[in-house]
């Protein structure tokens, strides 16, 4: 079973699909995710990076290497990787770290969305800070069935301090700048993936499963 990379600029739906597929066995890493389980926590890491965070920033290479490291380094099943790398330098962090555990079964799938239809999803995005899903007051087959309150475990639905207008700029920005050089490396190792992510969800989960050789059932018209 082929690992999964994910490469895409902010609410493009890397956390919507990582869930989608998550079901078929695989661990889902999302470093944004354990990113604010520090910041929750307080941790020492945390308090380094909440404001780097809310403002849209990127944290530095090395803190985010140290949590990658420790989860693949201590794994026994394929994973789901959202949100790392995103630097060259965190490519080739990951590259050395793969050669050296030996996984080389994996795809990268770069999830294509233009600045507009990323802003309006990450402007209307409501998230559960206890279970992770994800839901979006614009579309309405992402709202959630009890305005602001969680389908799956009933808790409060809140809105990330990241998903402002100001810190989507930012960070739509910071992808810009960095994703040319992480794509070439990519598509060198011939690797790269491209998918359209304005495509509903349920089409974007299938387009991928068929990249990971995964069977896809097809309706056929009649
Ligand atoms: P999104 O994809 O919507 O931007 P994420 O949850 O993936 O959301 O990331 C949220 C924030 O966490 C990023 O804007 C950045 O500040 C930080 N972050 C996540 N992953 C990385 C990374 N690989 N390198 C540096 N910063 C990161």
């Amino acid at each position: 079973m082929k690992s999964v990379i994910f490469i895409a600029p902010p609410a493009a739906g890397k956390g919507t699909q990582s869930s989608n597929l998550v079901d078929l066995g695989y661990t889902h890493i999302s470093t944004g995710d354990m990113l604010r389980e520090e910041i929750a926590k307080e941790s020492e890491i945390g308090l380094v990076v909440k404001d780097i965070i809310s403002k849209g920033m990127l944290v530095s290479d090395e803190i985010v290497f140290e949590l990658i490291n420790n989860k693949l380094s201590n794994l026994d099943k394929p994973f789901i990787l959202d949100g790392f790398p995103r630097t060259i330098k965190q490519a080739e962090l990951l590259d050395n770290l793969l050669n050296k555990l030996d996984i080389n079964n994996y795809e990268v799938i770069y999830l294509d969305i233009n600045s507009e239809d990323a802003m309006k999803r990450a402007l209307g995005r409501l998230t559960c800070n206890k279970c992770g899903a994800s839901f979006n007051k614009y579309y309405e087959a992402l709202q959630p069935i009890q305005e602001g309150i969680c389908d799956n475990c009933g808790n409060t639905l809140v809105t990330r301090t990241d998903d402002n207008e100001e810190s989507f700029k930012v960070r739509f920005n910071t992808f810009i700048e960095n994703t040319e050089p992480i794509i070439e490396f990519y598509k060198s190792k011939n690797k790269l993936h491209n998918v359209d992510a304005t495509m509903d969800s349920f089409d974007i989960t299938n387009k991928i499963k068929d990249i990971l050789k995964w069977l896809v059932l097809k309706v056929i018209e009649k």
